[in-house]
């Protein structure tokens, strides 16, 4: 198995490898595809059980996230370029710079342009201020962060240059989905299932199917290990009965006190 495929074992993404299935499936359902994957699979065997029975192409995803996550660093410094140059909107950041009258502290509070604080704590002596004009000053900076409608709209008008420069940073293009080259693990059909189902096969018994983040199955574990979960997840349960039952007591005697407290004599 190699580092790739490891890494796809610890991190799966359903909802990003459905978005890009949606936006190739014109590609995805050709006769040529389909080709792709047969010759992708001729000869070889799952990497997880080691089947050579109805082998599937997986994708990984592994350089198409790392391509993503270099376009987002990309477009953030081409956004603090932009507003330094003044070639896109500033966004700024309000605060209020304040002067404690009584141990002459200095400070800043940030706030939303629509709510300026009318009282203060200084953070050095603790006394509460009420701000005037003669303790504070009002100031901006710029603030080089845009909200996610804005940075979609930024992504889209500068994709070009995104591009340029990340090809100018040693970044390499991410694989078209179609290219089965990059990006893609054999899996024999249950493995592929099992995947799709946040699971793996157990490294150790090779048998049974664990969940991604955990190291291996329940019946590869210590026997004492598995001893106490049983334990706990019986005591779970008669806990929950011993609930359930005390919960029916309760319902019968609250309906008894509501009905005979007035005519019942205690015996005490
Ligand atoms: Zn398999
Ligand atoms: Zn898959
Ligand atoms: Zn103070
Ligand atoms: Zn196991």
């Amino acid at each position: 198995m190699c580092d790739e495929d490891k890494q796809f074992l610890n991190n799966p993404d359903e909802s990003l490898l459905r978005n890009i299935m949606m936006r190739e499936k014109k590609s995805w359902n050709t006769k040529k595809y389909r080709d792709a994957c047969a010759a992708r699979i001729a000869g070889k065997t799952c990497i997880q059980c080691g089947s050579s029975e109805v082998l599937q192409v997986h994708h990984t995803l592994v350089k198409w996230k790392l391509y993503q996550k270099e376009e987002k660093e990309m477009a953030k410094l081409l956004i603090k370029e932009k507003m330094d140059k003044g070639e896109i909107e500033p966004q700024y950041k309000n605060f209020i710079k304040i002067k404690c009258p009584d141990c002459g502290a200095q400070y800043r509070a940030y706030f939303r342009s629509q709510s300026m604080p009318k009282t203060s704590t200084c953070r050095s002596c603790h006394t509460k201020l009420t701000l005037s004009e003669s303790i504070t000053t009002i100031e901006k900076e710029l603030n080089y962060y845009i909200e996610k409608d804005g940075y979609i709209a930024f992504k889209e008008k500068y994709r070009e240059e995104i591009k340029t420069r990340l090809k100018k940073k040693g970044v390499p293009d991410p694989p078209e989905y179609t290219d089965l080259s990059q990006d893609t693990i054999i899996l024999c059909r249950k493995c592929h299932y099992a995947w799709h189902h946040g699971k793996t096969l157990c490294p150790i018994c090779k048998k049974t199917y664990k969940r991604v983040h955990l190291p291996r199955c329940f019946y590869c574990l210590p026997p004492e290990e598995q001893e106490r979960i049983k334990i706990a997840k019986k005591q779970r349960e008669q806990e929950k009965k011993a609930y359930q039952e005390l919960f029916e007591e309760d319902m019968r005697i609250d309906a008894e006190i509501e009905e005979e407290w007035r005519q019942k004599k205690i015996n005490c």
